[in-house]
């Protein structure tokens, strides 16, 4: 057992997150995984003699838009440069990659973590190019490679070593892909490894010493994973330093099957990249007006609109975090609050009702077969008292089952509220079909209001509406039979 509490935990990410531009980074085939095995590429992408690439402006417009919601600086000029190295995904012999004049220098990316609110500086964010895929198959006894992905453009982020804990770097990666998602520029499915990420790990005796020596794991494609890989890493250095011996720089895997991490390769000293601007691309300047323009059209970030969500909607920072969760979900809660005027009752249906028809029916928030005009009428109704609350819970189940109108709806299954005198009549019926308990309750028996309350919604079948009958009941003592 060794001692995890004596230690500071000292974390770095390197997180990639493929852009969902249409087209690659330097050519103009198709960015998307799929089709048959190197059927999406062209001289460009897998770097044919003399082929000429040219920069894909949308992914560029993309990575800036990151950079404004991060808080980064912007550089007006930006420089793509060639990583000199062999790998058999990289046809290239180099990936093209920046590395003196990144798109986005500096910035902060802002969360909660364990209600508290967190900052990690960025140090900057880069725009690279993907490799292909090769696939080990057992059965051929053969690596195949498929070169779809090569030319994919990534976003590069790499955070400073502020983290402090693997669940903390858990709840950056969330807030991370969340922002992301919000800004529209990557789905970052994890498991179609639209999102991936290296994580940097050291340890020291307090947080005022010098940072240790790092160790990096490789590639990890989901947050449970990304935080149990940390968890070995802290504990394999807990235990070196613990026994006296000294932690090398190295590169590390994670294998999700056992649940271990191990060595891929020891860094001897910092590899030797090479790095070159690209002779075949232009240096890229980036007007001001231009980043003005795209300023302009940043969306609010997810955790700016939780805080509004708090103060403008009351909504509890529990209730903000799970509303926000989705900008789909939070654009619905808004309009759905600004429309029946209730925030409290919009929240209560979202995470009620409509949670369950979503998870019920495995649809998302968009497909939902009930219109905000639809939820508007009925709480209308409801606040009218001319449906029961069971009712209204009732009828939003038949609206998300059938494809009929509320009004079509409310005709066939007559449940609107008959505000005629049938109620009483009901009333004096049951009555006089429970003499006994009609005497007991004349005698002053008040629980027995329970017992008429159910007889009666048995008998109008659910119809009434119960604050009107509890007055109703009362009218017993005085009424003759
Ligand atoms: P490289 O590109 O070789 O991986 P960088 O200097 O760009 O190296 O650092 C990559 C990541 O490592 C960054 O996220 C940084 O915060 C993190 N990092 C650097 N030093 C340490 C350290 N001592 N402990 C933990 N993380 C570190
Ligand atoms: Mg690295
Ligand atoms: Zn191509």
């Amino acid at each position: 057992m060794n001692s995890n509490l004596n230690w500071n935990i000292v974390i770095g990410l390197e997180v990639h997150v493929q852009l969902n531009t249409n087209t690659k980074l330097f050519c103009g085939c198709k960015n998307e995984s799929l089709g048959n095995p190197n059927s999406r590429c062209c001289p460009i992408c897998i770097g044919l003699p003399g082929a000429l690439p040219a920069p894909n402006l949308s992914a560029i417009k993309k990575s800036i838009l990151f950079g404004i919601a991060a808080n980064s600086k912007i550089n007006s000029k930006i420089q793509f440069a060639r990583k000199n190295y062999f790998y058999p995904d990289l046809p290239k012999g180099y990936q093209t990659s920046q590395h003196y004049f990144p798109i986005c220098e500096n910035g902060e990316i802002q969360f909660f973590f364990n209600k508290k609110p967190k900052s990690v500086r960025l140090t900057r964010a880069h725009l690279e190019e993907d490799a292909g895929k090769l696939i080990h198959s057992v059965k051929n006894q053969a690596t195949h490679i498929d070169l779809n992905r090569c030319g994919s453009p990534l976003l590069e982020i790499v955070s400073e070593p502020d983290l402090r804990s693997a669940e903390e770097a858990r709840a950056y990666l969330a807030q991370l892909k969340q922002l992301i998602q919000y800004l529209g520029i990557s789905n970052c499915d994890m498991e179609k490894g639209q999102l991936r990420c290296d994580a940097n790990v050291s340890i020291r005796k307090n947080e005022n010493e010098k940072l240790g020596t790092r160790t990096e794991i490789k590639n990890v494609n989901s947050f449970k994973f990304v935080e149990k890989a940390i968890k070995h890493e802290v504990n394999r250095q807990i235990e070196i330093l613990e026994s006296g011996r000294e932690v090398h720089q190295c590169t590390l895997q994670y294998d999700d099957k056992s649940d271990s991490i191990s060595i891929l390769r020891i860094k001897e000293d910092a590899q030797d990249y090479r790095y070159f601007p690209c002779p075949d691309l232009p240096l890229v300047s980036i007007e001001s007006k231009k980043i003005d323009k795209i300023k302009f059209s940043c969306p609010e970030t997810p955790i700016n609109k939780r805080l509004r969500f708090q103060k403008e909607y009351q909504l509890s920072f529990i209730d903000s975090e799970r509303i926000c969760q989705s900008l789909d979900i939070a654009n619905y809660f808004e309009n759905l609050s600004n429309r029946i005027f209730n925030p409290k009752e919009a929240k209560n249906l979202l995470l009620g009702a409509i949670a369950k028809i979503l998870k019920d029916k495995k649809i998302s928030i968009n497909d939902l077969p009930i219109s905000i005009e639809e939820f508007s009428e009925l709480y209308q109704l409801k606040s009218e008292d001319k449906i029961s609350n069971l009712n209204y819970k009732k009828l939003i189940r038949i609206l998300a089952d059938s494809n009929h109108s509320l009004t079509k709806i409310l005709e066939d299954n007559n449940l609107i509220i008959e505000k005629d005198d049938s109620i009483m009549d009901d009333i004096l019926e049951v009555a006089n079909e429970h003499p006994k308990e009609l005497e007991r309750f004349r005698n002053g028996e008040e629980k027995l209001k329970g017992f008429f309350m159910g007889q009666i919604m048995r008998k109008t079948q659910i119809k009434a509406n119960p604050k009107e009958i509890i007055k109703l009941i009362e009218n017993l003592k005085i009424l003759s039979d």
